[in-house]
């Protein structure tokens, strides 16, 4: 494959970076590999770009739900009808990113898939609400916001602009995209895409480094609304920029899901399946990812010896390869973080296993290849516990009481998802609700387990708001309130869209 440069798409006009500026992707397999070119915007491409989109506002405010869900579906379609261009960008994916070709595949298609659920709330979304007096009738709408800022992360960076695209389109809002440094590629050729189906401005693409252009498009007078999905580092600044303004955030910040193995549950092969999926997918860079694995202390051999054995089926190498079930991290600076907290673990007497099967052990000592890993048993404070490891480490704790796990299972600053294994529905779902935090998956856990029409978010630090579902599409929106006394010549209700 030749290199693949992309450009800024600004205003409808898919053009360099103001002063030529580019940077350079590697192939996280292969890291002395270049991929190719994402230009670096500065902050005078931020001000265009949200120029542009400030513009665009008026005209795709005004055009209708109706209208806006045809543009959506037209979007949804194209986004996978040529099958060599969805294998063109899955291989160039999985060649920036690292994740296998199943994965990259997957992430396209649930994209689209957004595009289409969102094009079906338009009649839900173009109803008003009438309450209706004495003393007034009041008609309760919604608008939207204006500029909207999305920022994703490199680790799903498609599937979450699945769960703010889409969403911010439909409800009458125009956007700038920065897709994250370490895989810009994909996205930018993606979004391009969508940008070519919609009119100049709705939707404007800014790649390059965030202490250029991070804090002048959150901190820009024009942004109206800001959805960020990242570390809860980086949030805790954006929300602090965005405050200047007073601009909404919602955050979808990092996790340490902890999953629940009750003695009760059914632990047959398709089960040890989604339990590894549950926290190795990616090569477990998922936010909703299993982080911690509670067992019951009478099942904890069975679960130890089961995840062992699924871990070891696993082929780790190039991502590209249709064989390969787990492809390298994607950067080389999450692997540190991830092979520290192994290593602390390791030091402090806890038993590490490395497992799965390396084929090519050349391209693993170059690439950030790290093989899954389960720590048994160790200690609560280690970082591998406490923190979010964002990575194919897992470990794995016997319990006793249901008490103790539910406490164990809260102390964490973190409130994004979490799972319940059992074959007593009753009780799974009574135990759930003692967890605090946005998701419990029951007998599962993770993106496989989700369901996209729900809202999805966290308590805690793992963010503020909701994404996905009609209450993340209605977060890109306001309310507006329009009051008549019920006495008064002629009432409301003729101007009520039901
Ligand atoms: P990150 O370092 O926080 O970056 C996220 C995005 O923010 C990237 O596009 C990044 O750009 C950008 N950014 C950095 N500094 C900025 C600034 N000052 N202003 C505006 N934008 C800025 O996170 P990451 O390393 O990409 O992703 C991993 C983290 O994301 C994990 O903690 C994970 O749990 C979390 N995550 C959460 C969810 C969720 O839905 N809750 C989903 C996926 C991931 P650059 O890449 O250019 O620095
Ligand atoms: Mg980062």
């Amino acid at each position: 494959m030749t290199e693949v440069n992309t450009q800024l798409y600004i205003n409808g006009v898919y053009r360099p970076a103001e002063d030529n500026l580019q940077y350079g992707i590697y192939n996280p397999a292969r890291p002395s590999e270049l991929v190719g070119y994402a230009a670096a915007a500065t902050k005078k491409d931020v001000d265009k770009a949200v120029q542009a989109a400030h513009a665009a506002f008026p005209a795709w405010s005004e055009l209708g739900y109706a209208r806006r869900a045809e543009l959506l579906r037209k979007i949804g379609y194209a986004l996978t009808a040529e099958i060599d261009d969805v294998n063109y960008r899955s291989q160039l994916f999985c060649r920036e990113h690292g994740k296998i070709l199943r994965e990259t595949h997957l992430e396209i298609s649930r994209l689209g898939e957004r595009f289409f659920q969102c094009a079906d709330y338009a009649d839900r979304l173009a109803a008003d609400e009438l309450i209706e007096g004495p003393p007034f009738d009041t008609l309760v709408s919604r608008q939207p916001r204006g500029v909207a800022a999305l920022i994703v992360p490199w680790n799903w960076p498609l599937a979450i602009l699945g769960c703010k695209l889409p969403q911010a389109l439909i409800t009458g809002n125009t956007v700038v995209v920065k897709p994250a440094n370490y895989s810009a590629l994909t996205p930018t050729l993606t979004l391009r895409k969508i940008a070519e189906l919609l009119p100049p401005g709705v939707l404007n693409i800014l790649t390059g480094s965030s202490s250029e252009i991070g804090d002048p498009l959150v901190g820009h007078p024009l942004v109206r609304k800001v959805n960020f999905t990242g570390s809860v580092e980086v949030g805790r600044h954006v929300m602090k920029v965005a405050a200047e303004n007073i601009t909404p955030v919602t955050l979808e910040l990092g996790g340490n899901d902890p999953g629940i193995i009750l003695e009760d549950a059914l632990l047959d092969e398709a089960a040890f399946k989604r339990l590894y999926l549950g926290a190795f997918m990616s090569t477990g860079q998922i936010c909703m990812a299993l982080k911690r694995l509670y067992v019951h202390r009478s099942r904890y051999d069975e679960v130890v010896a089961g995840l062992i054995a699924e871990c070891n089926r696993q082929i780790i190498g190039d991502g590209l390869l249709p064989e390969t079930t787990m492809g390298p991290m994607n950067n080389k600076k999450q692997l540190n973080v991830v092979q520290g907290m192994i290593a602390q673990a390791y030091q402090a007497g806890a038993e590490v296993v490395e497992l799965g099967q390396v084929v090519d052990q050349e391209l693993y000592a170059q690439g950030y290849f790290q093989r899954p890993t389960l720590v048994l048993n160790p200690a609560h404070h280690l970082d591998v516990v406490q923190e979010e490891q964002f990575g194919p480490v897992l470990p794995i704790i016997p319990f006793d009481t249901e008490e103790e796990v539910i406490s164990w299972a809260n102390d964490s600053v973190f409130g994004l998802c979490s799972s319940v294994w059992s074959q007593d529905t009753k009780r799974a779902v009574t135990l759930s609700r003692q967890i605090e935090a946005g998701y419990t998956y029951l007998n599962a856990h993770g993106p496989s387990a989700q369901d996209g029409r729900g809202p999805f978010g966290g308590f805690k630090q793992s963010g503020i708001g909701r994404n996905m579902g009609y209450e993340g599409t209605i977060a890109f929106q306001g309310y507006h309130c329009i009051s008549a006394p019920n006495d008064s010549i002629g009432t409301l209700m003729p101007f009520w869209n039901k």
